[in-house]
């Protein structure tokens, strides 16, 4: 049954094999199209939907599995069951319906006990080719009502068999997804034909001591058994993607991740930086003083990770992140002042111009009482101003510039540049990371060695450890997991869309008290989705009729970049007392006077963007709201995902949360989230084999830091082939 398994092979083994891994590789990469009874066609088809070589076929996993191990007889067909029968086709009749408009192909399949309609709509030409009277056939699908006490099975799945071969049908069978509508069945074929052909240029991915300290198989037997599944096995388990073969897959994907995550950072801090330490009547002392409140232990704690990077003699490459509100802003200030007492200088990156301003005008205050020269460099700066800006820069007159992506545009120089600092760094590619490295390095460089400046990155969107350990396993992670006192925590309460008068009553309260509010909705413009309110049409009627009383202000996506600043101004300044808004509202924005936040359409956000919407109130003083309104006949599931905001204040939590209900790609917007593809992997649940495998990824390189022994020599190909350019490992190859 399993050709594979019974064929007498010469196996592989991981130190002795016959071929090397690179050649093995080699031959992974050959095209679809040299695997029989794949023709020039399909090929074509195959390749533009992505499975370009045998490799991608190989790792076409199914989706799920059918149990065809026991044959039912008719008689015990099962309105509603999926299973498999055996009989003879006594009766084929294609015909065309005119009540429904349409072709239909009529079977009748009896085996002595019971007859079985089986019915095709449609019937494509190559299922009607391979049907006729009198073939046995085994066939599967799911058993419908039919007319009267009939049972039908519509659109099943099929094979001819000889009578007695029945037995040796009996199997689990995998399920692909069929691109570009390709059957099953050739998929089937395919796969295992790959697998008969390429088996013996499978190289052993896992070490074997690694493999079996966490029960799983080499990579090769993985394969075998996810796509031709033994008998014995669980389907259970196999349709959960847990069996010990989806286990063994998931746990190589992760080996080799943080393998080469782990060689990338360490690359990193093998390079010259530039060692920063303390200066008796420093900068850093001399703020202490200033601080307007002592610093939480939290943010004591996280500062010394970074001082001690900083004095190392290697660069600095660290992720602070910390709830909104958790105070980074000030620990990032004193890590400049820590480059800048030792004559570099030090740049603050925000992703708009808003924070940018926002920072710089919180910053300037102390940076003008310690005496500090500070720049602000925006896109919209005038030409002239820019230009001498620039050239100030330039000549290391500056020493703390905050900024924008300006900042980083061709033709900025740095030349002392000390520290880099990204905030809101999920906002920034990899790319302008490594261009805000390169603003000492340029042509006009006078940096006075080519030691790499220390970068520190800050995130306000909490990541639970598993996720950040494949998104930052290149960094060192501090977390400030501690709110400054005196906050009171923001109460957050669930509304139904037919109290929506209750909520816009507590929000005019509240407005009457002086303070400001927040109105969020989902979508900019009227979708498809009639339901949803949009953001400008709201803004109107509040204006019109609601809240006539008072100034609402309107900021979207759509907006120039221009007037969306203008409005945050507005708001900022207390001129507009109601902010409408799309999720542009999201990021850093800090209004101590708005105390009052309305999520319209509550239920179309994931929880971890509730919680960053929050973080706009609760800034000052005075206790703040967030109201959620929640539209429809939601699910009760949908209802107790919100409650969970009602309950939960503490950002990691919630995000712990989100990555179970939603995965990864929500919690950080697919589009920026940055994170690698995953074939099998599921960073929700399969968070405990991504603990192993970096320990044991990280135990290998502790005995192997620079994977040049020869037990390592396989590993090493293996990585290059998967993530080498990925993760621009050039330095192993
Ligand atoms: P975020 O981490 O969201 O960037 P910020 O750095 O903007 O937070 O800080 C939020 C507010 O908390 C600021 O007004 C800041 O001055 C204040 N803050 C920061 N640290 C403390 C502290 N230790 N005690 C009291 N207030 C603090
Ligand atoms: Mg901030």
């Amino acid at each position: 049954m399993n050709s594979v398994e019974n064929e007498p092979r010469p196996t592989t083994t991981y130190e002795g094999t016959p071929l090397s891994p690179r050649e093995c590789l080699h031959a992974l990469q050959t095209p679809v199209r040299y695997i029989k009874g794949v023709g020039p066609m399909r090929a074509a088809l195959l390749e533009g939907l992505g499975l370009k070589t045998v490799d991608d076929l190989l790792y076409h996993l199914p989706f799920r599995y059918e149990d065809r191990r026991e044959l039912k007889k008719i008689h015990q067909a099962t309105i509603g069951r999926e299973d498999s029968f055996v009989g003879k086709l006594v009766a084929l009749d294609k015909r065309y319906v005119p009540r429904i408009r349409r072709q239909i192909l009529i079977g009748t399949l009896t085996d002595g006990t019971g007859t079985l309609s089986l019915v095709w709509f449609h019937p494509k030409p190559y299922i009607t080719k391979r049907l006729h009277i009198d073939q046995n056939l085994l066939i599967h699908g799911k058993v419908d009502r039919g007319r009267g006490a009939e049972k039908k099975i519509v659109h099943p799945e099929f094979e001819p068999v000889e009578p007695g071969e029945e037995e040796e049908r009996e199997k689990i069978l995998p399920v692909y997804l069929k691109p570009g509508g390709i059957p099953t069945r050739m998929i089937r074929r395919w796969v295992n034909q790959a697998l008969t052909t390429y088996w013996d240029f499978l190289p052993s991915f896992l070490p074997p001591v690694v493999a079996q300290r966490h029960h799983v198989t080499d990579l090769k037997r993985a394969l075998i058994e996810i796509h031709q599944p033994n008998k014995e096995v669980d389907i259970v388990f196999l349709n959960q993607f847990r069996s010990t073969a989806h286990r063994s897959i998931i746990f190589d994907e992760f080996f080799y991740l943080q393998l080469g995550l782990a060689l990338r950072r360490k690359h990193h801090s093998a390079l010259t930086g530039h060692s920063l330490i303390a200066h008796q009547e420093g900068l850093t002392r001399r703020m202490r003083a200033l601080t307007p409140f002592s610093l939480t232990n939290a943010q004591e704690r996280v500062l010394g990770e970074i001082y001690r990077d900083m004095a190392s003699s290697h660069p600095m490459q660290r992720l602070m992140q910390g709830d909104v509100g958790s105070g980074k802003t000030i620990v990032a200030w004193f890590a400049a002042l820590r480059a800048i007492e030792n004559g570099f200088q030090a740049v603050l990156l925000a992703p708009t111009e808003l924070l940018a301003e926002q920072h710089f005008s919180y910053l300037k205050a102390f940076a003008d009482e310690l005496n500090i020269t500070t720049g602000l460099l925006i896109g919209s700066l005038p030409a002239s101003e820019k230009e001498n800006l620039l050239v100030r820069i330039g000549k290391g007159e500056i020493a703390f510039v905050v900024g924008t992506h300006a900042l980083i545009q061709e033709g900025v120089q740095v030349p002392r540049l000390g520290l880099g600092i990204i905030d809101e760094q999920h906002r920034f590619g990899v790319f302008q990371r490594m261009a805000l490295k390169r603003l000492s390095t340029g042509r006009n460089s006078t940096a006075p060695s080519q030691a790499e400046s220390d970068i520190l990155l800050m995130s306000a969107t909490p990541i639970p450890r598993s996720l950040a350990m494949v998104l930052y396993g290149d960094m060192e992670v501090s977390s400030l997991d501690e709110m400054p006192p005196g906050r009171t925590p923001t109460k957050t309460r669930l509304f139904n869309e037919r109290e929506r008068s209750v909520v816009y009553e507590i929000v005019r309260e509240e407005v009457h008290k002086g303070h400001q509010a927040y109105v969020v909705y989902p979508l900019v413009e009227e979708s498809e989705h009639l339901s949803l309110r949009d953001a400008t049409g709201m803004a109107e009627e509040f204006s019109r009729v609601i809240f006539k009383d008072f100034c609402v202000g309107l900021l979207h996506g759509r907006m120039a970049a221009d007037e969306r600043e203008q409005v945050m101004r507005h708001f900022k300044k207390g001129e507009l007392q109601i902010l409408v808004a799309t999720t542009v509202i999201e990021v850093g924005v800090d209004v101590p006077n708005a105390t009052i936040i309305v999520v319209e359409h509550a239920e179309r956000f994931g929880l971890s963007q509730l919680h960053q919407l929050r973080g706009r109130v609760g800034r000052g003083k005075d206790p703040s709201q967030c109201l959620l309104v929640q539209y429809g006949t939601n699910s009760r599931e949908a209802i107790t995902r919100l409650r969970v905001m009602e309950q939960v204040k503490d950002g990691f939590k919630i995000a712990e949360a989100d990555l179970s209900l939603r995965g990864p790609g929500e919690l950080l917007g697919t589009r920026q989230s940055g994170l690698p593809d995953f074939r099998l992997a599921s960073l929700a649940r399969d968070s405990q084999l991504l603990l192993d495998a970096r320990q044991e990824a990280l135990d290998w390189l502790a005995k192997d830091p620079s994977l040049t022994q020869i037990k390592s020599r396989a590993l090493r190909e293996i990585l290059n082939y998967r993530w080498g350019g990925k993760l621009e490992l050039g330095s192993i190859g």
